[in-house]
C-alpha cells in the first residue's frame, strides 16, 4: 500500500468552475495529483467527459457529485447512487446519505464551517448534525488557507466531537477547486492509502479511513500491536498501541513549504500525547485509548507554528 495524491472536491465549467472537464484533468495532472473527484454543482454533466481525459493523462478520475442545497454542500463520489438532490430537505437528508452509501457511494459533508447566508447561501452547514452525522468523510479543512481562521479551527472541533462520540469518519481537505491557480495560494492535499491509483481501489482506501491531509508534509504513520501493524481508519484488537510516525516534506508542494518540523501529538478520548519531531526521524509514542486516536503534526511554516497535517483515525472497539 502507498499513498496517493487525491483532490475530492473540484467543479469545473459544467456548474461555477473556471476550467473545462479537460482542462480541469489537465492541470490536475500537471501538479502532480494521481485522482480527482469531480463534484460539480448538483450536475454529473462534465463526469464522461473528466473520466476520458483523465484515462488519456493517465490520472483517475472519480465521479462524483456535490449535493448544493439551502442547508450545506455534501459531496457524493462514486457514480453509483440514485439519489437526486432536488428533493433533500433537513428531514430526509439522512435516509439520502444512507441511500447513497447502500449503493457504495462516498459521502462527505463539505465546508460545514464556511461562512454561508449572505456571502454563500448554503455554504454552511445548517443541518442538525445528527441528521448528517452518517457520512463518510468530514472537510477538517477547506478551500484556501485551509489550516489557518476560525472555519478550520471549528471544523477540527465538530469533527473531534464525531469521533469522541464513537463515529468513524474520515478527515478529508475539499479544494473545492474552482479555478487555475497558476499563482496557488495556500491549500492542502488529501492522501489516501491504497493498493494502486485505480478508481476501484482508491473508492476502498478512502472508505477504510486511509486518509491525512496536510499542508506539504507526507505522513507515514501507523499502529504497532503485538507483530501487527495497522493503517488509519483500522480497528485495532486493542487501544495499547505504539504509533509510528515518519515525516518528509512534499518537494513539490506548491504553496509555503514548512521549514521545521515541532512535534506530533497523538489525539485520543483520553488526550492528547506529544513527542518533538523532525523530518525524516522516525518516533514512536506509546499510546492508550478506548475510541479513537489520530496524529496532527505541528511545525513552523509562514515563520509561525502551524498545525501542519491531520491523520484520520485508529479505532479501537465501539460501533459506528
Ligand atoms: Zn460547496
Ligand atoms: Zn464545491
Amino acid at each position: 500500500m502507498r499513498y496517493y495524491r487525491c483532490e475530492l472536491h473540484t467543479h469545473t465549467t459544467l456548474s461555477d468552475g473556471k476550467m473545462t472537464p479537460e482542462e480541469l484533468v489537465e492541470r490536475a495532472k500537471e501538479c502532480g495529483y494521481d485522482a480527482i473527484a469531480l463534484t460539480d454543482h448538483n450536475t454529473t454533466a462534465g463526469v464522461e467527459r473528466a473520466v476520458k481525459a483523465g484515462e488519456k493523462a493517465g490520472l483517475t478520475v472519480l465521479r462524483g457529485i456535490e449535493w448544493t442545497t439551502f442547508w450545506g454542500h455534501l459531496t457524493v463520489i462514486g457514480g453509483s447512487s440514485d439519489v437526486l438532490w432536488r428533493d433533500i430537505t433537513p428531514e430526509n437528508v439522512a435516509e439520502k446519505i444512507k441511500r447513497a452509501r447502500e449503493k457504495g457511494d462516498i459521502v462527505a459533508l463539505a465546508h460545514p464551517r464556511r461562512m454561508g447566508y449572505p456571502v454563500c447561501s448554503g455554504c454552511h452547514c445548517d443541518y442538525d448534525i445528527e441528521s448528517v452525522a452518517g457520512v463518510n468523510n468530514y472537510e477538517v479543512w477547506s478551500h484556501y488557507y485551509p489550516n489557518e481562521g476560525v472555519a478550520a479551527r471549528q471544523q477540527r472541533e465538530q469533527w473531534y466531537s464525531l469521533l469522541d462520540r464513537g463515529l468513524r469518519i474520515a478527515a478529508v481537505y475539499g479544494y473545492d477547486w474552482h479555478n487555475r491557480d497558476d499563482i496557488p495560494p495556500s491549500y492542502a492535499y488529501t492522501y489516501v492509502g491504497a493498493e494502486n491509483a485505480d478508481a476501484d481501489a482508491l473508492m476502498r482506501g478512502i472508505k477504510s479511513g486511509a486518509t491525512f491531509i496536510t499542508v506539504g508534509v507526507s505522513v507515514d504513520c501507523k499502529a504497532v500491536v503485538g507483530e501487527k501493524e495497522y493503517v488509519t481508519g483500522s480497528v485495532l484488537p486493542t487501544g495499547e498501541a505504539d504509533i509510528e510516525i515518519i515525516c518528509n516534506p512534499i518537494k513539490d508542494y506548491r504553496s509555503d513549504k514548512p521549514t521545521r518540523l515541532i512535534r506530533a501529538e497523538l489525539h485520543t478520548d483520553k488526550g492528547v500525547v506529544s513527542t518533538p519531531l523532525e523530518f525524516g526521524k522516525k518516533v514512536k509514542i506509546k499510546t492508550a485509548f478506548a475510541k479513537y486516536c489520530t496524529v496532527e503534526v505541528y511545525g513552523e511554516r509562514k515563520r509561525e507554528e502551524q498545525l501542519l497535517a491531520i491523520t484520520s483515525a485508529f479505532y479501537t472497539g465501539g460501533e459506528r
